[in-house]
């Protein structure tokens, strides 16, 4: 298997189909297009095997479920997801899968019956596992952003559906140095900001719930060890990530301390290490929040070992799953 370079070679999966790039549309009609009314994963591929194929499967069932068409997601996924890879000769991928609402009409109130969108995308990623390259240069630069969360009430955080309006606006803060307005300088003032210029905008978005409480960022959980407990924002505000609950998994093995609460962002100043988790990512250590310097450590180093060592024997190893 080698990387794919030439981008005119990609096939995507639409609908039912294995079609060349350029032919991978979608109609302007699609709910998932006019609304964000729609389900989708972002998994990863090692040597072909999809990891915790299962729970992404799940989560997205789940999701279909919250949008009320929990009979949306095609019996034969993984199938389309195979055949997407070998079209593409990919065997070390990031895959994201969407199921849409599908094409109705023009009414906010969905229709009961569904003919979802289907579309599976693939891109290259270096191997992972034991020998793998991670697929990020450095540790993360994290800065806090004014864009808070929004409450169960308001959405259901453990929907992954195409509305990432509220993670792209945190990004934004980012990207355009709206970053200033940090999620606590309205109250507690921070000792410094992230020493980044626009240009160079810090890699992670940390975003708060309504309610002050460190939540997530706007593409990851975050984790922190403070006085040898690992903790991590409880699930509420946040999306529960695989890579998360993978990594509770791993620190109970470990026989780590673990705490799951509420925590503000002053609690992250004392902090001994900080990492970010996310499928693509897997582990990745922060190396400030909000300018003030944390780094990995002892903790993140061994979950970043454990986690390398469960993708290795159960995506390159004998016993696929
Ligand atoms: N939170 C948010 C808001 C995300 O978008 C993601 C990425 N899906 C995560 C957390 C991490 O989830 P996972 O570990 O399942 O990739």
């Amino acid at each position: 298997m080698s990387d794919r370079v030439d981008d005119e070679e990609t096939y995507y999966h639409v609908d039912g189909e294995v079609v060349a790039r350029a032919d991978a549309t979608v109609s302007v009609d699609d709910r998932g297009f006019r609304y964000g009314d729609a389900a989708f994963e972002t998994c990863r591929a090692y040597g072909g095997t999809v990891f915790r194929w299962e729970r992404h499967r799940e989560r997205l069932r789940e999701t279909c479920e919250t949008l009320g068409m929990a009979d949306a997601v095609p019996g034969d996924l993984a199938a389309r997801v195979d055949e997407t890879l070998a079209a593409n000769d990919l065997a070390d991928a990031y895959v994201r899968v969407s199921v849409s609402r599908g094409v109705q009409p023009g009414k906010l109130t969905p229709a009961r019956e569904v003919d979802p969108t289907v579309v599976v995308y693939v891109s290259p990623l270096p191997r992972g596992g034991v020998d793998g390259e991670p697929v990020w240069d450095d540790a993360a630069v994290v800065q806090s952003v004014a864009t808070r969360r929004p409450p169960e009430s308001v959405l259901p955080p453990g929907a992954k559906t195409h509305n990432y309006l509220n993670g792209i606006l945190a990004r934004l803060e980012l990207r355009d140095g709206g970053a200033s307005r940090s999620a606590e300088s309205a109250t507690e003032a921070p000792d410094s900001q992230a020493d980044r210029s626009p240009d160079q905008p810090a890699d992670e978005a940390l975003q708060c719930d309504v309610e002050g409480r460190v939540a997530e960022g706007a593409t990851s959980n975050l984790f922190f060890v403070d006085d040898g407990v690992l903790k991590t924002p409880a699930e509420g505000s946040i999306l529960p990530g695989i890579t998360r609950e993978v990594v509770l998994e791993l620190a109970r093995e470990e026989a780590l301390p673990v705490e799951t609460g509420g925590y503000r962002l002053a609690d992250l100043r004392s902090a001994d290490e900080a990492f970010l988790t996310n499928t693509t990512w897997e582990v990745r250590p922060v190396a400030s929040i909000d300018g003030v310097e944390i780094g990995g450590g002892e903790v993140t180093a061994v979950l970043r070992r454990r986690y390398r060592e469960l993708v290795e024997a159960r995506c390159y190893g004998e016993a696929p799953g």
